[in-house]
């Protein structure tokens, strides 16, 4: 199974991802924790990565497209996938769905976590008090959300016309979020 977690910044991906690991034994594609791992290591990739990352912008398609695949081939004994904070933009979508059609794989549900925006922010900036993220304040959440709307957003219609969107209302305990995107994937089975 492979899966897209989908969803705005501070929407519960990445909480909702580590359940879904956990369940399904899937492998976890997280492509912000690929990109802050490189920065970490002083990386030329994370030097590029953070002169966008710090100012709440999107790493070029390129960039992360050529990342993305890397990463796939890296693990390729990987029966299940879950792509978390990937793809963001249609060009990084199309990529994806050529990608995994070249190695005889595809996507089998875009899990979308529905999440009011008044809710995001407040999520992301209680997240900045302990993660450390330089990106978790509020000038740059505001233009994470921004870049969200105008560049991620689109995203919806086109896996709507894949027939493979699943919104999820994202709001509510972690628990009752996770049952619900269980309840959702045992009834594609
Ligand atoms: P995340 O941890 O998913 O919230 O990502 C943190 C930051 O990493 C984003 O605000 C972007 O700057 C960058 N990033 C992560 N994934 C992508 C992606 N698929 N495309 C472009 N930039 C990305």
């Amino acid at each position: 199974m492979n899966i897209i977690i989908f969803g705005g910044p501070g929407s519960g991906k990445g909480t909702q991802s580590d359940l879904l690991i956990k369940k399904y034994g899937l492998f976890h594609i997280s492509t912000g924790d690929v990109l802050r791992a490189e920065i970490k290591a002083g990386s030329e990739l994370g030097a590029l990565a953070e002169s966008y990352i710090s100012k709440g912008q999107l790493v070029p398609d390129e960039v992360i497209i050529g990342m993305l695949a890397n990463v796939l081939d890296s693990n390729k004994e990987a029966t299940g996938v879950i792509f978390d904070g990937f793809p963001r933009t249609i060009p990084q979508a199309q990529a994806l769905k050529s990608i995994l059609t070249e190695r005889g794989k595809e996507i089998d549900a875009v899990v979308a976590l529905e999440v009011e925006e008044n809710e995001l922010v407040a999520r992301l900036l209680k997240r900045g008090e302990i993660s450390g993220r330089s990106d978790d304040n509020l000038e740059t959440i505001k233009k994470r959300l921004d870049v969200y709307f105008s560049q991620t957003a689109p995203l919806v219609d086109f896996y709507k016309q894949e027939g493979l969107y699943k919104g999820i209302l994202g709001m509510g305990s972690i628990e009752e979020i996770f049952a619900r995107i269980t309840d959702t994937l045992e009834g594609l089975k």
